[in-house]
């Protein structure tokens, strides 16, 4: 198989205590971080979080003011960049538009001093990797935005790294492309082994893409985990928050069952609640719920109680998107509440502005939020 020649082992990164200073103002705030070998893991935040200046000191194009950086053990905080078995995927692409396909993917390896048979074989399997053949003599400029991205990344992939770095590489495509790059790209990933460090600022990108996902804000990391818990299991509000849509609901803790808290509803009905591994809530806490995971339901239709209709209002606004309906409610004590619901093709869903609903919720769908 060809491309599993390019099976590099994918390098270990181990952050410890990072610290960032421009000048007076801190860009990175005490970051550790340990990256696996063969992951692709991403650095997602708003503008301006911190997570290009962390690639750039993995890179090493920025030196950490504090902190340790290893790959595979090794300390490499103090090398410079073409020391390092570290390679980046810009934005730009920055590809030599007087060069052809094979020479920009070459060019790297030349710079080595890499034999001239050695980087033919390797410049052929990477246009392969990336599904170019037939494309290596044209000037990179005949190229449609697509595919110089992926003469990029087979620039990039070459020198066989130990660890990919990229930096926003899709933004610049627009959003049929960059789905069907997203999905090459995590093709391109497992097919060679190379572990993916990958940034951006768009959750669904993040969700879609990675093994693990560590979140950032103000320079620090606010959680690591799989897309999974950073969706379902969000420890702090601006986590949730980031990821998607929420409902906030402040409630009681009744009682600690193992996993799960029982918390009071304002209504009085109790549910279910996760909570981060590291806190043992008590008092009065917040929790998250996901639109999608409740439902509205007439009133006065059967004797609801609040253990089975837990939350109830009024809608004050509908948004029909095609496949889902947003209904916003205005709980009885003023709350927001949005629920999201599937379309039928039977045409508009059942409520309008104005009409009083119960709120269902589905089993365990409650996460309390760290403070
Ligand atoms: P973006 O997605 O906008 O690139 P980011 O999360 O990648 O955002 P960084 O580029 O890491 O953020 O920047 C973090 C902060 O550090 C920003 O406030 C930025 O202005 C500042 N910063 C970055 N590089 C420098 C520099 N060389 N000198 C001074 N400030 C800098």
């Amino acid at each position: 198989d060809q491309s599993r020649a390019t099976a590099a082992h994918g390098g270990a990164i181990g952050m410890h205590g990072i610290k960032k200073w421009f000048g007076n103002f801190q860009a990175v705030d005490d970051v550790s971080l340990e990256i696996r070998p063969n992951e692709f893991f991403t650095l997602l935040g708003p503008s301006g979080c911190g997570k290009t200046t962390l690639l750039r000191m993995i890179a090493g194009f920025e030196m950490p003011t504090e902190g340790s950086i290893r790959l595979d053990g090794t300390e490499i905080a103090s090398l410079l960049p073409n020391q390092r078995p570290v390679n980046t995927v810009f934005q730009n692409y920055a590809l030599f538009p007087h060069l052809t396909v094979a020479e920009n993917i070459g060019f790297g390896l030349k710079m080595l001093g890499r034999p001239k048979a050695e980087i033919a074989a390797t410049v052929a399997e990477m246009i392969k990797l990336v599904h170019l053949e037939g494309r290596g003599g044209d000037p990179v400029t005949q190229l449609s935005g697509g595919q110089q991205q992926r003469v990029a990344l087979a620039r990039a992939l070459a020198p066989r790294p130990k660890v990919l770095l990229l930096d926003e590489p899709l933004s610049a495509l627009d959003l049929k492309l960059r789905k069907s790059m997203q999905i090459e790209l995590k093709r391109l990933q497992s097919e060679t082994g190379i572990t993916f460090v990958f940034v951006t600022h768009d959750q669904e990108e993040a969700l879609t893409m990675s093994d693990r996902i560590a979140v950032m804000s103000h320079g620090k990391v606010r959680q690591v985990g799989e897309p999974w818990e950073i969706y379902d299991r969000p420890a702090e509000r601006f986590v949730a928050d980031f990821i998607g849509d929420t409902n906030f609901l402040d409630v009681d803790v009744v009682a600690i069952e193992g996993e799960r808290a029982r918390v009071r509803l304002a209504s009085g009905a109790e549910i279910p609640a996760t909570f981060p591994a590291d806190i043992r809530p008590a008092g009065k806490v917040t929790i998250v719920i996901r639109p999608e995971h409740a439902r509205a339901v007439s009133t006065g239709l059967s004797p609801a109680t609040p253990q089975s209709v837990p939350l109830s209002g009024t809608v004050h606004d509908v948004v029909y998107l095609g496949t889902d309906t947003h209904f916003h409610v205005r709980l009885e004590d003023g709350t927001n509440f949005m629920v999201r619901q599937q379309n039928a093709r039977s045409g508009p869903c059942g409520f309008a502005v104005g009409d009083p609903v119960g709120i269902e919720l589905s089993d365990d769908v409650a996460q309390i939020l760290r403070d």
